[in-house]
């Protein structure tokens, strides 16, 4: 079986865990400091505070922003449900802006239709490894002087114009065992406002700056020093596992870019993809539905994914919620029923990317 994703931990990062075990400190202390030292460096950034999962990187972004009740967040209706759940936490109400087909992510045209009275916070998702189109976002959110957290969980080193993605506002990103950089659970908030990173480390414990010296009402966010050891020597080899998912992506297109009805993904002009995701569209113009397409690949033991299978609000326990409001969004309600992700991780060889590309041409009947 060639899977979606692989988790393989190095030999370096087996010593430095040894390391922090042995030095007594396990919980937050020097290796945070300096996976945070280092991850900014990656983004581009002056800051970057260490978090324990993406999720809670949202939640404390929204929080520093200082919403109150009744401020509207606007966000992709095509991501993982931990971008809306932040929303919700944070006490928020949550508004859509539809996708581009062409990135899958925020189209600046729907997000100037949907930006309102109420609107405090602009969040794009970087999804699937390729940057948001921030040169059509950004000057949105200048213009109506809003906030800007980036949910770059999936994107970590992509950029647009040569600048990081999660730099332009508060760069939120995950850690998770999945993502193209794990600690098994962890997350980062990337911020180049001091003042901000200040206030995130304070709430990410306990609103506390000095011992028992409480300045808000925080939280328990920390990441711990055995997860920060797991990260550090991945960022080291960050670039290299980036070029080689560039590689097998490219070869991918390569091979299936003659294949009727499927729908390839691209690198946009200015945008460097990380390629977390290499996501296909199976279209009306395939010559198999998606369940088939899927369950053919299955057959030939290549492993794949929805990412996603609906809209992030289309569930029962957000229908009637009172804080999220269901923003039409055609173009992502169409991706939802036609994407089907494909390994495309750097643990793969040139051998496995060819087994895909020839699996995936027999299942689409190319
Ligand atoms: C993974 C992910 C998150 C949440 O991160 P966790 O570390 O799992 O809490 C948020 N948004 C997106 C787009 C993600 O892919």
């Amino acid at each position: 079986m060639i899977p979606i994703s692989v988790v393989r931990i190095d030999e370096a990062a087996e010593q430095l865990v040894v390391e922090v075990i042995r030095s007594g400190v396990i919980a937050q202390g020097p290796m945070v400091a300096r996976l945070e030292r280092e991850f900014a460096a990656t983004v581009g950034v002056e800051h970057a505070v260490a978090v324990n999962n993406g999720t809670t990187a949202l939640v404390a972004a929204l929080e520093v922003l200082d919403l109150q009740p009744g401020d509207e967040v606007v966000t992709s209706p095509f991501t993982f449900v931990a971008t809306l759940n932040a929303i919700l936490e944070a006490g928020a109400t949550a508004r859509f802006a539809d996708i581009r087909e062409d990135d899958f992510c925020m189209d600046p045209a729907a997000l100037a239709a949907a930006i309102g009275p109420r609107t405090k916070v602009v969040m794009p998702v970087h999804l699937y490894g390729q940057p948001a189109d921030m040169n059509g976002i950004l000057p949105l959110v200048q213009q109506h002087g809003l906030g800007l957290v980036e949910d770059t969980a999936q994107s970590l080193g992509a950029t647009i114009d040569g600048r990081g993605a999660g730099s332009f506002g508060l760069g939120t990103f995950s850690l998770y065992a999945t993502k193209n950089l794990t600690t098994g659970e962890g997350g980062m908030i990337t911020t180049n406002d001091a003042g901000l990173a200040d206030r995130l480390r304070i709430l990410r414990n306990q609103g506390m700056r000095q011992r028992y010296q409480y300045e808000v009402a925080g939280h328990n966010y920390r990441l711990t020093d055995l997860q920060a050891a797991l990260g550090i020597p991945q960022l080291a080899s960050y670039e290299q596992n980036v070029r080689r998912r560039k590689d097998n992506a490219a070869r991918l297109s390569a091979g299936l870019a003659d294949v009727p009805g499927l729908r390839l993904p691209a690198e946009l002009p200015g945008r460097s993809h990380v390629w977390h995701q290499y996501t296909v569209l199976v279209t009306d113009e395939a010559a198999v539905g998606r369940d088939e397409f899927i369950a053919r690949l299955t057959e030939q033991a290549v492993g794949c994914g929805i990412y996603y299978p609906k809209t992030v609000y289309d569930y029962d326990c957000y229908r009637d919620h009172p804080r999220v409001v269901a923003d039409p969004a055609p173009v992502a309600d169409r991706v939802v029923r036609q994407c089907v992700s494909l390994p495309v991780h750097h643990h793969l060889t040139d051998g496995d990317v060819d087994r895909v590309v020839e699996a995936v041409r027999k299942a689409a009947g190319a």
